[in-house]
């Protein structure tokens, strides 16, 4: 399942990858602080010019919150005093998250970021510094025959940029990683790196939110409408289209024809890369903050089904959901919007007398539907877990509501089961 397992045979560990301070001079002439193992086979392989690329090319953003950095045990972040600090963190594991063979490395990096954004965004707090940890296989790591490649640091590549053949897989994934966090002005503030049999990108992001105004999933009330941003089931259409062209590559290897692979056509690049690039809703997610109109809120990371349960099980209630006013994204299916994961837009709960504009910050906004008591459901279904009373004291927070979901359709109300995304598994 997974193509570049190795050994494991060393590690190697920088455990600071400090942003430099505006205006200093840049580390090409000296070493790094500190290398963890101090062995000299570092530089052998390559992985002193590794260190010093990442800390180069994680000096192009910086955030006031970020008050130290470079040459020191840890990151010091001093959020203002009328602010608190949002954590988050996210593994993406090779074969689990993403796969080596499916998806190119810029992908990985913007995903493997991507996640922790959305978390900020659910909660409306502003990105501060993230913190990358990589395990990878040495294959990933180094090339002995791009050696050139750290040499090529200095400027910011895009995720599409065309790259040699044999720029290393990691140098394409900071590509990714870079370029979302430079769209935030999210610095990179420390990390650490081995090598491992098994690809694991660790990402922890920290944020900072004005004290008290954090969304929570736990607020929602009955009578609040649902509403989301963008539209839904886009990037369980880009992981079909992407499946099914990993199997016709893998088809055509087997014949091992000499034909060349047709190009994308600019339709399906488009439905892909909501699968390989979705945008997390940071902008918007500051937006509901500021203006203290949302009661609960969450990110689509694992689809409707799940994600409004989980909002659902904080809040101690139940939704009913309108199928016919659902966003469906290009080509998605009912079940793609309902269940599909990784669309990462916002979920939010808003008074029905709040006025909830119908775009914010350029991204649409759409009501799909109402929070209601959770001893009772849509067309007077009662809710099927045993016992409930309906009053958050009787249930212990975050305990599930069994089927707190019903979709409502022109054919009647059907309870929705959880089938939220379950990865590669
Ligand atoms: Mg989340």
């Amino acid at each position: 399942m997974i193509a570049d397992i190795s050994p494991a045979r060393r590690a190697i560990s920088y455990p600071q990858i400090m942003p430099l301070p505006p205006g200093s001079r840049p580390p090409e002439q000296s070493k790094p602080a500190r290398t963890g193992s101090g062995s000299p086979r570092l530089g052998t392989f390559g992985e002193l010019a590794l260190l010093r690329m990442i800390r180069l090319r994680a000096a192009h953003s910086q955030s006031p919150e970020l008050q130290l950095g470079i040459g020191d045990d840890c990151a010091i972040l001093r959020p203002a005093p009328s602010e608190e600090l949002a954590v988050t963190t996210d593994l993406s594991i090779a074969g689990r998250h993403f796969r080596l063979d499916w998806h190119p490395a810029e992908s990985i990096g913007h995903r493997a970021l991507a996640r922790g954004l959305s978390d900020l965004a659910a909660m409306g707090a502003r990105p501060v510094g993230a913190f990358l940890s990589l395990a990878l296989p040495a294959d990933l790591v180094q090339n002995p025959k791009a050696r050139s490649a750290s040499t090529r640091h200095n400027s910011p590549q895009g995720p599409h940029a065309e790259r040699t053949k044999q720029t290393i897989w990691l140098d394409r994934f900071l590509d990714g990683f870079f370029a979302l966090a430079q769209s935030h002005q999210l610095p990179l503030a420390g990390g650490d790196l081995s090598e491992s049999p098994l690809a694991v990108a660790d990402v922890v992001l920290t944020g900072a939110v004005s004290q008290g105004r954090a969304l929570l999933r736990s607020g929602a009330k009955p009578g609040d409408l649902i509403y989301v941003t963008g539209q839904l089931g886009g990037a369980a259409v880009g992981l079909e289209h992407l499946t099914a062209l990993a199997a016709a590559l893998k088809r055509e290897r087997s014949r091992q024809k000499a034909s060349p692979i047709p190009p994308i056509p600019p339709r399906l690049k488009a439905l892909l890369n909501r699968h390989l690039f979705p945008t997390p809703r940071v902008a918007q997610g500051l937006w509901l903050a500021r203006n203290s109109l949302a009661t609960a809120a969450i990110d689509l990371s694992d689809g409707v089904s799940t994600d409004l349960a989980h909002l659902c099980a904080e809040s101690g209630v139940a939704a009913e959901l309108d199928g016919a006013a659902l966003p469906f994204a290009t080509a998605a299916t009912p079940a793609q919007v309902l269940n599909g994961g990784e669309d990462y837009e916002l979920l939010f709960t808003a008074p029905a007398a709040a006025r909830i504009p119908s775009s914010i910050e350029g991204v649409p906004v759409t009501q799909i539907g109402r929070i209601v008591a959770a001893s009772k459901g849509a067309a007077g279904e009662k809710d099927a877990t045993k016992g409930s009373t309906g009053k958050r004291s009787a249930r212990p927070p975050g305990s599930p509501i069994a089927s707190p979901i019903t979709l409502i359709t022109s054919k009647g109300a059907v309870r929705l089961t959880p089938q939220g995304w379950q990865h590669f598994s």
